[in-house]
C-alpha cells in the first residue's frame, strides 16, 4: 500500500494532509499524483467519492509558483455546485502554501464582482465552463501564463453539452499546458477530446470504490401503466431519510414529482430547466431532510454534495451499464449499507442484459406482486424548512439564526437543523412538530437587531 510520503511531495503539503486526517493516500491518487507532479497529462477515471479532487489538486499546489501573480490553473467543471466544492477543497489543501488565491467563476451569478476579484490576481480560477468563456471573450481572465487545465467530470460537462465550450477555452491555453483530464464514464467524444488536447497521457483509467462497496441491488419488472405504484409501494416500505428517484427526462420528472406529491409522498423535481433559485431551494430541502425523496435527471443529479443516500431508485434502467454505476454509486458510500433498485419494463430487459454481461454475472430480481401488495405509507419528512429574507450580504450568519431560535423564540437547539447561508436570504432546518411555534416566535423577533420577514417553504 503507497504512503504520502512515496511522493516527494513537501514537508508542508505532508503535514497539511496529515491535519485533513488524510492517512494514506486513495487508489485513485496513487496513481495519478506522481504523473501529476512530474508535469504529464493524465486521464483518469474517476468518481465523486474517490478523492479525485485531491488527485488533481495536490499536484496542482504544489507545482504553483505562488510569487507569480497570475492564473496559472483552470479547473473546469459542469456546475456551480461542483465547482464551490472543488474550491473548497483546494483551498483546504492550498493551506499548505501561503497566499494562494483560489477564485471560483461560476454562471447564474452577477458577472461584476468576479470582474473585480480577477483584478485583483488569482493563482487557481475555478468554474464552470460559459461562465469562464464570458470572462475570456471580456479579456478579464487572461491564461497565457497557465500551466495545468483541469477538466473535472469532463462527460458530465458533454452532457450539458459544454463541448465546443470545453474545445474554446483549451484552444485559448498555452500549447504547453499540462492538461489533466477526470472522467466517471470514458464515451466516444471523450476519447477525442483526450486525443486532441492531451499529450501522451498517463492513463490512470482503473475503476475504484463501487465495487468494493456494500451495495444490495434488487430490479424488478413492472408493466408501464404500474411503475408508479410500485415505487410508492417501495418508498412506502423503506421509508428512506433520503432517496434519488432517477429518471429518463425532464418532463417524466415532473409528472413522477407531481404524482408522488399527489399520494402523500414529499418529493420535488430537479432537472436542468430549473432557474437557479428554484435549485437552490430543492437543493437545500433535499440537504437539510425537508424533503425526503429527490426525483432527478442523470445531468442534474450530478455534482450534488450528497454524502451518501440510503437508497437510490431507478424509475427506468440507466442508458448504459456506467451510467448505472454511478448511480447506484451514490449509496453504500463511507462504509454504510446501500440500496439500489432498479425498474424496468418488458421492453427493457436488454438494458439489464447489459449490466450482466459487463459484470460477468447475473442481477438478483424481486417479486414484483409482492411489492404491489404491500400497504402505502407516504414518505414524509422530519423536518421543516423556514426561510428568512436576509443572507451573506445583510452580514446574517448561521450563528445569528441558531441564537435567535433558541435564544428568543425558545426553540431547543437539538431541534434546529442545517442552517443554508446563501447572499439575500438563509434557510433554516426545524424539527416538523415545531415548525409553526418557530415560524411565529421568529416573526415576532430580531435577527442582526432588524425585524425580519420569514416564511415556510
Ligand atoms: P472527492 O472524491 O474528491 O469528492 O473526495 C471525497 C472525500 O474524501 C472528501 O471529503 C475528501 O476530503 C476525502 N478524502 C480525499 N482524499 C482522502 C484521503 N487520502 N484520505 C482520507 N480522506 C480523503
Amino acid at each position: 500500500m503507497s504512503s504520502f510520503k512515496d511522493f516527494g511531495l513537501s514537508a508542508a503539503m505532508r503535514s497539511n494532509l496529515d491535519q485533513l486526517g488524510f492517512e494514506r493516500p486513495t487508489e485513485i491518487q496513487a496513481r495519478a499524483i506522481p504523473p501529476g507532479l512530474a508535469g504529464q497529462d493524465v486521464i483518469a477515471m474517476a468518481q465523486t467519492g474517490s478523492g479525485k479532487t485531491a488527485a488533481f489538486g495536490i499536484g496542482l499546489i504544489e507545482r504553483l509558483r505562488p510569487r507569480l501573480f497570475a492564473v496559472q490553473a483552470l479547473v473546469l467543471c459542469p456546475t456551480r455546485e461542483l465547482a464551490d466544492q472543488v474550491a473548497k477543497a483546494i483551498r483546504e489543501l492550498a493551506r499548505a502554501r501561503d497566499n494562494i488565491k483560489v477564485l471560483t467563476l461560476c454562471g447564474g451569478v452577477a458577472i461584476g464582482p468576479q470582474i473585480g476579484s480577477l483584478s485583483h490576481g488569482a493563482h487557481i480560477v475555478v468554474g464552470t465552463p460559459g461562465r469562464i468563456q464570458d470572462h475570456l471573450r471580456k479579456g478579464t481572465l487572461v491564461l497565457d501564463r497557465l500551466a495545468t487545465v483541469v477538466l473535472d467530470e469532463a462527460d458530465r460537462m458533454l452532457d450539458m453539452g459544454f463541448q465546443e465550450a470545453m474545445e474554446d477555452i483549451l484552444s485559448r491555453t498555452p500549447p504547453a499546458r499540462q492538461t489533466l483530464m477526470f472522467s466517471a464514464t470514458w464515451p466516444e467524444p471523450i476519447r477525442k477530446l483526450s486525443e486532441q488536447y492531451q499529450r501522451e497521457p498517463v492513463d490512470v483509467r482503473a475503476e475504484s470504490g463501487v465495487e468494493n462497496r456494500d451495495i444490495e441491488e434488487c430490479f424488478y419488472e413492472v408493466s408501464p401503466e404500474r411503475k408508479i405504484d410500485a415505487i410508492m409501494a417501495l418508498l412506502s416500505q423503506r421509508q428512506p431519510s433520503s432517496c434519488i428517484v432517477f429518471c429518463t427526462t425532464k418532463q417524466q420528472c415532473d409528472e413522477m414529482a407531481e404524482t408522488l406529491s399527489g399520494h402523500g409522498f414529499s418529493a420535488l423535481p430537479l432537472h436542468g430547466d430549473l432557474e437557479q433559485r428554484d435549485r437552490d431551494s430543492v437543493l437545500v430541502r433535499f440537504g437539510n431532510q425537508s424533503c425526503p425523496v429527490l426525483v432527478a435527471t442523470d445531468v442534474a443529479a450530478r455534482g450534488l454534495d450528497i454524502k451518501s443516500l440510503p437508497l437510490v431508485i431507478n424509475a427506468d434502467p440507466a442508458r448504459d451499464p456506467e451510467v448505472h454505476t454511478h448511480r447506484i454509486g451514490r449509496t453504500g458510500r463511507a462504509g454504510e449499507q446501500g440500496y439500489a433498485v432498479t425498474f424496468c419494463t418488458p421492453s427493457q430487459g436488454h438494458k439489464i442484459s447489459r449490466i450482466e454481461s459487463v459484470r460477468g454475472r447475473e442481477v438478483q430480481w424481486g417479486d414484483t406482486s409482492a411489492l404491489l401488495a404491500s400497504p402505502a405509507e407516504p414518505v414524509t419528512p422530519a423536518m421543516k424548512t423556514l426561510c428568512i429574507a436576509g443572507g451573506r450580504k445583510d452580514k446574517v450568519r448561521p450563528g445569528d439564526v441558531l441564537g435567535a431560535l433558541t435564544g428568543e423564540a425558545g426553540i431547543p437547539g437539538s431541534a434546529v437543523g442545517k442552517i443554508d447561508v446563501f447572499d439575500f436570504q438563509c434557510f433554516v432546518a426545524v424539527e416538523k412538530s415545531l415548525a409553526a411555534k418557530a415560524l411565529s416566535r421568529l416573526e415576532n423577533g430580531r435577527i442582526k437587531g432588524r425585524k425580519i420577514r420569514v416564511r415556510i417553504v
